[in-house]
């Protein structure tokens, strides 16, 4: 069995506080991301009861909604979290507005302004922490709590959350819910790349994409 396999067996009997417990005593240079979605106030939540100092990037691909970027205050400041912002290199992002490359080739899109900016962080760290959970999409539901990406681990510490897990997490802590949520978007990205609807049919519709590139 290799080392991730025994990883995966060991954390997947843990509770999410627990996973977050223990990584940080298995693990140093610790990379956390989050966009500030519907749910992302669960992860945030988690980390910054076991490590307060952690830092998070928050890659601002300059086509949030001004709700996600409020959304992103009220959560900083509530959780007092440590928010660095990575944006895209100023030239390409500004040829995708000109463009609008979201309409013609979205991955070419999310590669400039997702992908790349958070290539050029990677290099320094051995494990990636995000808030994916299965029942969110197809490639989502085959994930355990570590994966690996080429160099870099990935761990999901709520990767075995329903979504009614997710919704008792959100009301037992009092979390603030995303702005729009009550407006029936179910999950919220880019502007040009988000309408209402159910779990995540409301992010490319009518493309085939379902992930952004940073997950896949
Ligand atoms: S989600 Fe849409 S607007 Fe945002 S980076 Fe990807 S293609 Fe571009």
């Amino acid at each position: 069995m290799s080392h991730l396999e025994n990883r995966n067996r060991e954390y997947a009997q843990l509770s999410p506080e627990k996973r977050v417990e223990k990584l940080y005593s298995d693990y140093n240079k610790i990379l956390v991301t989050s966009s500030f979605g519907t749910t992302s106030a669960i992860l945030l939540h988690l980390i910054s009861r076991v490590n307060p100092k952690q830092k998070v990037i928050f890659l601002d691909t300059t086509y949030h909604f001004a709700e996600t970027l409020a959304y992103k205050k009220q959560l900083t400041e509530l959780l007092q979290l440590d928010v660095e912002t990575v944006r895209p290199e100023e030239w390409k992002n500004s040829f995708t507005n000109t463009d609008q490359t979201w309409s013609k080739d979205p991955d070419l899109c999310c590669s400039i302004n997702k992908v790349e900016p958070l290539d050029r962080l990677k290099a320094g760290y051995e494990i990636w922490v995000s808030g994916l959970m299965k029942n969110q999409n197809s490639h989502r539901k085959q994930l355990e709590v570590f994966e690996q990406k080429s160099d870099l681990v990935k761990f999901y510490p709520i990767i075995d959350f329903s979504e009614h897990d997710a919704a008792a997490y959100i009301k037992k802590y009092e979390l603030p819910e995303h702005p729009l949520l009550r407006h029936g978007f179910s999950s919220v990205g880019c502007i040009h790349c988000t309408v209402k609807g159910r779990g995540r049919e409301g992010r490319w519709v009518n493309r085939s994409k379902s992930e952004c590139g940073l997950h896949i």
